[in-house]
This record gives C-alpha cells, structure tokens and sequence, in this order.
C-alpha cells in the first residue's frame, strides 16, 4: 500500500466518539467534517468540527446511516477520508466498499475482514480452524430438532443467539429441554426483524464467565501487535458500563497467551486497523473466543491511558498506510471507566432526555472525561442516552478506584436523570473492590445497587444549580448592558474559522 496523507476527515456519527476522533485530527493538523441530524444541530460535535453539514431528517436511515447523504457531502466538503467512529456505518462492508470506489479512504479495516468476522457463526468457524479456543457450540441452526440435537450435543444450559446479532440483543437464556423449542422460534422471530436475518445458533452457556477483551492493532505491512486487555464484565442486559484495565483475573501467563491468540485471530481474516477480540474467561480460567468488534470500541480510551497511545492516532497512520512502529508497547497503571448514562435507575433505567441545566465535569490528576453534552444541552430523545465516558488512570488499581470515586463525586449534571450514583455504588461495593466478580455481578447485587442514595447528591446539585443560575442571570444583565453578546463563549469553542454549510 502506498502512503498518503490525509487531507480532511468526514466523520458520519455523533456525540462523544465524535468529538474524540475531532480531538486528535484537530491535535494532527486535518480538518474535520460533521455531519448532523435534526435533533442534533446545536450538539457538542458540530461545534466543534470545522466544518458542519445538515443531513436533514431524523430517523438513523435518513440521516447518520444514509450513505448517498453521506457521500454526496464528501464530495462538496472534499474530505478524503472517512472515520466511522463505532455503531452507525462502521462494520458495514457495503459502505467500505462505496467508499473504496469513490476513492474515500476509510479509517478501518478491509471490508473483507467486517464481513469475516460481522457474522457470529462465521466468525466462530473462522477461528475454529485457525486453531483458536471458541465457546462449544453449533453452526446456524434450520429447525427446532436441529436445536434440540445441538443442545444435547452441546448439554445445558445453552444460549440461543443471532447470527448476525449484535449489541447484546437477541440472546436466549434455555435452562432446560422443554423450554428450547418456544425459545428457538422466538429468537428467529427476534434475528429477522433485528438484525433482517433469521439465522440463529446456540453456545454453551458458560455459568458465571468473565468478558475479557484485547486490543489490537494490524498494519498494512503484515504487522499485527496487541495492546492488553480490558476487562468488561459489569454488564447490565448483556451491555457493558465500567470497564478497566488490567483484568484483576490476568496473570502474565495468561496474559501472554490471550494476547498471542488476539493477534492470531486478527490474522487469520486479513485484518488491517483497529479491532477488538473479545474472549469469555471461565471460572476455571479456560478462555474461548467469542467474537471480534472490527471497529474503535467504546471502552478504547482506557487501554489509551495505561499505554499512552492515541489509538484513533494510530488508525490514521494505518490508514495512510505507515507502518507500526513498536513491534510491542509497553504499559503502566491501571484505568478505569464508567459509561454515565442519562437514565433512571430508580424507575427501570427509563431514559432521561431532556435540558442540561447545570454542569460541573469531574477533573484533576489521572481524570479524563470524553463527553458529548455541554451546559444547556438538551439531549435528545432519539438516541442512545450515553452523555460520556468518564475515565480515570492511577499507578494501582486502588489508586485509579479512588479517584474514579473522587470524580463521581464531583459529576453534578442537573435537569437530568443520571446513573452516577448507582456507578459509584458499583465502584465502592467490596465484591468489586476484590476484582473477584463476572457478568452477574450487576444481576446478583441488584438490591444493594438500586436503592435511592442518589438524594444526598442531589440536594447538592440543587442548591449549586440554583446559585449558578442566580449568577449566570447577572451576568448576562451586566452583559446586555455592556453590548456584549449572550452565549458567546460556548460558540468560541472550536477557536478555528467554521463554516456551516448549512
Ligand atoms: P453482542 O455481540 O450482542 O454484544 P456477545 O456475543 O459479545 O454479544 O456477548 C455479550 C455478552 O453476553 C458477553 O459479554 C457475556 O456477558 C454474555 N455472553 C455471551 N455469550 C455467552 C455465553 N456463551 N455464556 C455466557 N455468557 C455469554
């Protein structure tokens, strides 16, 4: 492959991932380009990019998932390359491959390695035969008593999943043999209109696993390299929300051995980019594969913080076909994160859309906040209420622990629900302070997570909401008085000459 450099960078997502990747092009000197639906036109990523092109309408299919959109503001902006940031269009092989003929450098991998690794069962056979451990299971599944052989075969409890599944929907728990048949119809019923594709298979449903993910890193030179893991066991609905670095359940044997079948994996389809081989550990520590993100994940910024790697740096070198330069890359602390959603955790976790009233982000020593909201935000009800990624690094696991209990505590967001409280009861519970824990630990602990200790905070937020207001309303009399526009300061954020091509 040929080096280029990148001119200008189109990124067709939103909210903080893109802001994050905006954040490194503006550090290396390329322009970048948003795009925005309607609910988002006054979000945090078209302030802050270069330049910000309207894709009107608000569905995802007319807007962040629509490629003629997309491409035709490519064109007009003269963007040359293209980062997905995750979700959206980023493990469509199709788009990678509109991109390729339109001469659009996409910041990822082949599409020949989304299609070999986007479908579960392919994956699996994929890594079956380059030797790799993967969860005992079947191959797509045609009908019930195929099911029902496959689950004698494979013994209970088994696990019914989408093929093409993704996101931690469309799994089934099946404990028992005459649950299996109403499960396996369900499932296809779930498959088709989820994902468009009834394919359906089943794994051994492994009791009380841990999620163990590597990081890795292929150029187009042959190199592959890994970067650790992240352990992602604090799931709730199968959906991670605090991850760390180093896994507490690691050695520096297993360690290694992970890592050597992370970067096998990654070879085995050809990858080149970023991506992430994910991995379920048992409680005997017998690992198995079970499948690799072939995109930036959500969780990247921890493994950023124990290695010192910009990882959506890397992606573009690799894009601009440079070589990687360390063979391995060392490490140092440990980090943390926690996904602050604005939810209800006293009511079902309902979604809290709404005006962001007040604000105050967390800071100070070993504290970084990747956000998509700002002071007088209102998030909108049409997308997932993730509002940032808070993250936090510290010489230990004990010291990273503290401090993420520290910046928790300094989090004020008011006119919104949040789950701040809860992950700071996550966080300080001595089940995970030992490290000993797996993805059950939010099922198992429900009780002690979810009773209303949110109060205290709040009065708090309340009282300092209140003063903030009283003060901004001076201000901005004072302002008046003095000719100055309102607001200014939040629209100086980018410091660069915009242009809305509205
Ligand atoms: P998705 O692609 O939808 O995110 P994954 O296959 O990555 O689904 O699994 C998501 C989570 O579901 C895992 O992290 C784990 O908690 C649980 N899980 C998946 N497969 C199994 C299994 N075979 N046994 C036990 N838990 C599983």
């Amino acid at each position: 492959m040929s080096k280029k450099k990148l001119k200008k960078i189109l990124i067709p997502n939103r909210g903080e991932i893109a802001v994050r990747i905006q954040r490194t092009c503006r550090e290396l000197n390329i322009p970048t380009v948003a795009v925005f639906s309607d609910p988002d036109r006054y979000a945090l990523h078209v302030r802050y990019a270069d330049e910000a092109f309207p894709l009107n309408g608000s569905l995802p299919q007319e807007t962040y998932l629509n490629q003629e959109k997309i491409f035709a503001i490519a064109k007009k902006s003269g963007a040359d390359a293209i980062h997905p940031g995750y979700g959206f269009l980023s493990e469509n092989a199709g788009f990678v491959k509109n991109c390729r003929e339109r001469g659009i450098t996409f910041i990822g991998p082949p599409p020949e390695a989304i299609e070999a690794m986007g479908l579960k069962t392919k994956a699996r056979e994929i890594m079956l035969k380059a030797g790799v451990p993967v969860v005992p299971g079947s191959e797509p599944i045609e009908n019930t008593e195929s099911a029902q052989a496959e689950a004698d075969k494979t013994g209970y409890p088994v696990l019914l999943k989408a093929s093409a599944g993704g996101g931690g929907k469309g799994m089934r728990l099946v404990e028992k043999p005459e649950n299996l048949k109403p499960a396996f119809e369900a499932c296809r019923r779930e498959a088709q209109s989820a994902f468009g594709d009834p394919r359906v298979y089943l794994e051994k449903y492994l009791e009380k696993p841990r999620h163990v993910e590597f990081q890795v890193l292929a150029d187009s030179h042959g190199h592959v390299i890994h970067l650790y893991e992240r352990e992602c066991s604090i799931q709730r609905r199968h959906q991670k929300i605090i991850e760390e670095t180093p896994s507490p359940v690691l050695d520096e044997n297993m360690r290694r051995k992970m890592g050597e079948v992370a970067v096998e994996a990654a070879r085995v389809c050809g990858y080149v980019n970023a991506g992430t081989v994910e991995f379920l550990v048992d409680k005997d520590r017998n690992f198995y594969f079970l499948e690799m993100n072939t995109r930036l994940q959500v969780e990247h910024p921890i493994t950023e913080m124990i290695t010192g790697v910009d990882l959506v740096e890397q992606q573009i070198r690799i894009a601009e076909g440079e070589p990687l330069i360390h063979e391995t890359i060392p490490r140092r602390g440990a980090a943390l994160e926690c996904r602050i959603y604005a939810e209800d955790p006293a009511n079902n976790f309902l979604p809290s859309p709404g005006l962001i009233k007040a604000l105050t982000n967390p800071g100070g020593p070993g504290v970084r906040n990747d956000s998509g909201v700002y002071s007088g935000y209102i998030i909108p009800m049409e997308y997932d209420p993730m509002i940032s990624k808070l993250v936090t690094y510290g010489e230990n696991r004990e010291q990273a622990i503290n401090r993420m209990l520290r910046a928790l505590e300094e989090y004020y967001l008011l006119g919104i629900h949040t789950n701040i409280s809860y992950l700071r009861k996550i966080i300080s519970h001595p089940q995970f302070a030992s490290g000993d824990y797996h993805t059950h630990f939010i099922a198992n602990y429900q009780d002690q997570l979810s009773d209303s200790g949110s109060k205290h905070n709040d009065s708090i937020a309340l009282a300092a909401a209140v003063i903030l207001s009283f003060l901004r309303s001076e201000q901005q009399t004072a302002g008046r008085q003095q000719g100055q526009p309102e607001h200014t300061s939040a629209w100086k954020l980018c410091g660069r000459k915009r242009s809305m091509g509205l």
